[in-house]
C-alpha cells in the first residue's frame, strides 16, 4: 500500500481500542484508515514476543485474558485460536507459598490444620471491622477479612504498587480480589478465560491485515496529523497530553521488569507468584505456565513498581480523589469535541481490561461508523 495523506479516520495508538476501531471502521464501513503508535511494535500494553530463549513473554507485564462478554470473545475468535487457561497466582510472604486470593486452603494454612467453610466464615466474621459503606481500600479490605490477613497479603503490597496507603486509595483497588469460603483458589472468575494460542502480536498482526488499513509505527500523532488530512480522529492516548497539560498532568503509575532466562524447566510452582512484604518487587511471573510452552529453559519477570515522569510509560491512572477531580476537567473539554473518539484505558484515566477496552472501541465504532460512511 503507498503511504496516504488523505484518510477517513487517523487513529493514534496501536492497542486495543485503536486496533479494534481501525478493524471495526474498514471492514464495517468501508473507511480508510491510518493507524499509528510511537512505539516501534504493535498491540500496545498487550505486546508479547519470542525471547533469544524461546520463551514467549509479556513485554509490558503479565495480560490474562478473560471475559462475560460473548460478544467481545466471538469477535477476537476471527483473529485468534484460543489457549484455555484457568489462572492461579500464589503469594509468598513469612517464608512459604500460601493460596491467593484468600480461600478456604488459605484460612487451613493460618490454622494449621484442615477446616470447613462454614468454620472459616464464621472466623471472618468474628475478624472483619465492619463498615457499612467502605469509602478506601483499607476499609474494605478489614471489613472483609479483619487486620490479620490485611497485613498479610493487602498492606505492604498496595504500598509498593502505589506508594500511597490504602486509606488514601478508592475501595475498587483492592476490592478487585475476591475472598473466598471454598476451594476454589482461581485467581480471576470471569468465564471465559484463555490466550491468543499464537500470542496477541500475532493476534494483532490479523486484526490489522486489511487493505484499508495502513499502519504506522514509531511515528508521534502530532508529527502525523500535521502531513495527513482526515475526517475523523480516534485517539487512544494520553487525554492531559491531547491538552498539553492545560490544567497540570495527570499523575500516573509506571512499572519496569527485569526478566532472567533460567536453564531449568520452571522456576516457581505458579504463573504469578505475588511478594507483598519481601523484596522491592511485587510479583514474579513465569510465563510458560500460562502459555503453555513446553521448553528445557523458563523465563521469568520481576515486576517492580516505578514512579512515572515524562518519558516513561504510563500504566496505571491514580485511583485517588485528587486524581479523579483533576481528570474530570479533561473529561469536560473531551465531552465537546465532534470529530474525535476517545476510547481506551488512557484517555478515559480508568484502568480497564483488555475485554471492557475492546467492548467499548466496538460499542464506539458502531455509533461513529454510520456517520462517517460518504453518501
Ligand atoms: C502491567 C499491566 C498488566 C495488565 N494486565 C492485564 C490483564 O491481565 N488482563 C487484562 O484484561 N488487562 C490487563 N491490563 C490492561 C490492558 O493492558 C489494557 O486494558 C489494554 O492494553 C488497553 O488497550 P488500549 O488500546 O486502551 O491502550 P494501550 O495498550 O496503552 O495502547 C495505547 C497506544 O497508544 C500509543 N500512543 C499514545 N499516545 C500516542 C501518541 N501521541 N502518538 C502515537 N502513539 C501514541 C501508545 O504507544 C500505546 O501503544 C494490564 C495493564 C498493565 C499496565
Amino acid at each position: 500500500m503507498t503511504t496516504r495523506t488523505d484518510v477517513d479516520v487517523l487513529v493514534v495508538g496501536a492497542g486495543f481500542a485503536g486496533a479494534v476501531m481501525a478493524e471495526r471502521l474498514a471492514e464495517g464501513y468501508g473507511l480508510s484508515c491510518l493507524v499509528l503508535d510511537r512505539r516501534d511494535h504493535l498491540a500496545g500494553n498487550a505486546h508479547d514476543t519470542t525471547d533469544a530463549a524461546g520463551v514467549l513473554v509479556h513485554r509490558y507485564g503479565p495480560h490474562w485474558f478473560r471475559t462475560n462478554s460473548d460478544r467481545v470473545r466471538d469477535y477476537l475468535s476471527h483473529f485468534t485460536e484460543w489457549h484455555p487457561v484457568t489462572y492461579r497466582a500464589l503469594s509468598w510472604t513469612a517464608g512459604r507459598y500460601w493460596s491467593f486470593p484468600i480461600n478456604l486452603e488459605t484460612y487451613e494454612q493460618l490454622v494449621g490444620r484442615p477446616a470447613t467453610s462454614e468454620e472459616m466464615a464464621a472466623a471472618l466474621e468474628s475478624w472483619r471491622v465492619p463498615c457499612a459503606r467502605p469509602r478506601n481500600s483499607e476499609e474494605l479490605v478489614l471489613s472483609q477479612v479483619g487486620p490479620v490477613l490485611y497485613e498479610k497479603f493487602y498492606l505492604g503490597y498496595t504500598m509498593k504498587q502505589w506508594r500511597r496507603h490504602p486509606r488514601e486509595l478508592h475501595p475498587s483497588v483492592c476490592g478487585r480480589i475476591p475472598v473466598r469460603t471454598d476451594r476454589d483458589d482461581r485467581y480471576l472468575t470471569e468465564s471465559f478465560q484463555a490466550l491468543p494460542a499464537r500470542g496477541y502480536t500475532a493476534l494483532f498482526e490479523r486484526l490489522l491485515r486489511h487493505p484499508k488499513i495502513e499502519v504506522r509505527l514509531g511515528a508521534e500523532w502530532r508529527d502525523v496529523a500535521r502531513a495527513v488530512r482526515y475526517r475523523h480522529l480516534v485517539y487512544t492516548g494520553r487525554l492531559d497530553d491531547f491538552y498539553e497539560e492545560r490544567f497540570g498532568p495527570l499523575p500516573y503509575r509506571s512499572l519496569r521488569w527485569e526478566h532472567e532466562t533460567l536453564p531449568q524447566e520452571w522456576f516457581q510452582p505458579a504463573m504469578q507468584v505475588n511478594f507483598p512484604n519481601d523484596h522491592a518487587f511485587t510479583r514474579i511471573l513465569e510465563y510458560k505456565h500460562a502459555t503453555g510452552q513446553v521448553l528445557p529453559v523458563t523465563t521469568i519477570a520481576r515486576e517492580y513498581p516505578d514512579d512515572w515522569r515524562p518519558g516513561k510509560d504510563p500504566f496505571y491512572a491514580m485511583p485517588t480523589p485528587e486524581a479523579q477531580a483533576l481528570f474530570a476537567q479533561y473529561a469536560a473539554l473531551a465531552e465537546r469535541e465532534a470529530h474525535v473518539s476517545f476510547v481506551g484505558r488512557l484517555p478515559t484515566y480508568t484502568n480497564y481490561n483488555m475485554d471492557q477496552v475492546v467492548g467499548m472501541a466496538l460499542a464506539e465504532a458502531d455509533r461513529v461508523g454510520p456517520g462517517l460512511v460518504c453518501p
